[in-house]
């Protein structure tokens, strides 16, 4: 396997990491319909924490209900699920990947009315998504050919597995033509999101990021700067973003539970500002990696110690 660990949690059960298999006729595999959570556990000063797992487990079970897909546990078990994941394969920090998916309920295209998710539950290692050093020198982009999903069609509100296909168009062409990552834009052609990643821009002191309507998920992440921004006195706007904006901004990152805060430098082959991290970013990322050595201060909520 190209991820591993020891252990992962299976419909209910902790099992060997190789004996979590599905079958191929499973019916995720064919149409898509999985619903899943990207979570991050981290090594605190209050030991090992998961970031805001709650909120991430609720957003899983919005997702569900969304595509009407029945999870056959608790949220609450499902928050514990997670923790017991982390602490039976001994990790200290971990990405997390809960999955909930339709699975031998048949081959029509309509799931039975009383169809039961499948849920699996893995925690292992990951490091910086886009790289170790990303997080000082930044990433180039480019803005994809690809616009992100229509309102109405396939709702980006739902972290769904077939969502999966319009970012993996995304990021092919971006890495196609070099860069890090690709910046799509919504159907009205506006700023939208990366394939895995909410965006901000700075320009002239105030911070920007395309509103709810823009085709995004609203990642935790997202949520978690515009609290850290205005704990150090910064505007946030939510506003519909132009694409020559990217070009004009003084700043601009990336954010993400996998991707944390990644500057950009650089947008279809422009520099950004300078070229190099800009000083809002810097200070948004010490805030942010702040958080798990407790230099920053958050709801208690946010760090869930995993025992
Ligand atoms: N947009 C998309 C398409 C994503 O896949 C992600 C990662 N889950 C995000 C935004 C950021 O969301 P979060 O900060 O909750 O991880």
């Amino acid at each position: 396997a190209k991820v591993n660990a020891d252990y992962i949690w299976f419909n209910g059960e902790i099992m060997p990491w190789q004996n979590a298999t599905v079958h191929v006729m499973s019916h995720a595999l064919h149409y898509g319909s999985s619903v899943f959570e990207g979570i991050r556990a981290y090594e605190t000063h209050k030991g090992t924490c998961i970031f805001r797992l709650e909120e991430h487990i609720k957003r899983l079970f919005d997702s569900a209900k969304i595509y009407r897909m029945n999870i056959p546990y608790t949220q609450e078990e499902v928050v514990q699920a997670c923790k017991d994941a982390v602490v039976k394969n001994d990790l200290k920090s971990a990405y997390l990947r809960p999955l909930a998916f339709l699975g031998d309920i048949g081959m029509g295209l309509r799931p039975p009315i009383d169809a039961k998710a499948d849920l699996m539950i893995a925690a292992f290692s990951w490091e910086a998504y886009l790289g170790a050093d990303a997080v000082e020198n930044g990433v180039d982009v480019g803005v994809s050919s690809w616009n992100r999903l229509a309102p109405n069609t396939m709702p980006t509100a739902a972290k769904a597995g077939g969502n999966y296909l319009s970012s993996q168009l995304i990021s092919t062409e971006a890495a196609r033509h070099g860069y890090a990552e690709g910046v799509a834009l919504d159907v009205n052609n506006m700023v939208s999101e990366g394939a895995g990643q909410n965006l901000f821009l700075v320009r002239n002191g105030v911070i920007y990021t395309p509103p709810g309507t823009a085709s995004i998920l609203q990642g935790l992440t997202r949520d978690a700067v515009f609290y850290l921004a205005k704990q150090l006195g910064y505007e946030v706007r939510e506003e519909s973003i132009a694409r020559e904006a990217l070009y004009l901004a003084d700043e601009f990152f990336m954010c993400g539970t996998a991707t944390e805060v990644v500057p950009v430098k650089s947008v279809d082959g422009l520099p950004v500002g300078t070229g190099s991290r800009g000083p809002i970013t810097k200070a948004l990322q010490e805030a942010f990696f702040g958080i798990f050595d407790g230099t920053t201060s958050v709801p208690e909520s946010w760090l869930d110690p995993v025992k």
